[in-house]
């Protein structure tokens, strides 16, 4: 089994011995004595209040440094959804476009409809009904099936 250890020096006779992390550890937490092996007594002395604002002072940086990352962090989210709403207003207005071009189609389309209508009509020997856009296909129909010899209502 290999065990890590710490190297430490005795304060008064300067010697070096070690001890294994974990027992160095518990030692710094209880401030338990212990001795070097020239027999000096030793202990790790409990945090001073200065050592304790230190630890304090340490923890608040780094609160202020996790909040400045949360804060940039925000703005990097921000700046991202403000890209796919630009993205977004984009393909919305490319949309918008392509809508208007199909209702143009449309337009010249039921234009043409309406055309032949007339012509179909003309044909027939029909009175031109009233326009009405809605139901242009059936009236093209009624137009095929009018028979100018019967007394036909044209609907
Ligand atoms: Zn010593």
């Amino acid at each position: 089994m290999e065990v890590t250890t710490v190297e430490i020096s005795c304060h008064t006779c300067g010697v070096t011995w070690w001890l294994s992390k974990c027992h160095d550890a518990e030692l710094r937490r209880t401030h338990a004595e212990f001795y070097c092996p020239g027999g000096h007594r030793q202990y790790y002395p409990s945090p001073t209040k200065a050592e304790k604002k230190d630890v304090e002072l340490t923890n608040l940086r780094g609160r202020v440094a996790q909040q400045s990352r949360n804060i940039r962090s925000m703005h990097d989210e921000r700046d991202k959804l403000a890209r796919s709403h630009a993205a977004l207003r984009g393909q919305i207005t490319k949309l918008r476009k392509q809508r208007a071009r199909a209702n143009s189609e449309i337009d010249r389309f039921r234009a043409e409809l309406e055309a032949v209508h007339v012509l179909l009509c003309a044909v027939a020997g029909m009175p031109l009904p009233a326009p009405d856009r809605r139901n242009l296909c059936r009236s093209i129909e009624a137009c095929l099936r009018f028979d100018p010899e019967a007394e036909g209502d044209h609907a």
